[in-house]
């Protein structure tokens, strides 16, 4: 007899890194934290048509999230600090496209 009721959906099982991506100059993936710290810079998505839309949904670059990012400060005393628009997916959660504007 089954009784299989699994309709909980709250969380996502899967982990998803085992496919995260390899280090990619033109897409750094910052730790979530730090975008987090973020997000309340947002930017227009407006000014960013044209940019790469997301690779999993297809959502195109005006229609994601720009944040203003900027790395913690510790980054920039180590001389790795990075800052600039940074959008997000919000259907996939995912870091889409990262511009780099300012470096330590
Ligand atoms: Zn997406």
């Amino acid at each position: 007899m089954r009784d299989d009721d699994d309709e909980l959906d709250i969380f996502n099982p899967e982990d998803d890194e085992s496919e995260r991506a390899i280090d990619d100059p033109d897409n750094p993936r910052f730790p979530e934290e730090d975008v987090v710290r973020c997000k309340n810079r947002r930017l227009n998505a407006a000014d960013f048509a044209g940019q790469n839309s997301c690779p999993r949904c297809g959502r195109k670059s005006e229609e994601l999230i720009w944040i203003n990012f900027r790395s913690p400060s510790w980054t920039w005393r180590e001389l790795c600090g990075r800052a600039g628009p940074l959008s997000l997916c919000p259907d996939c959660s995912i870091q889409v496209q990262f511009i780099l504007r300012v470096m330590s």
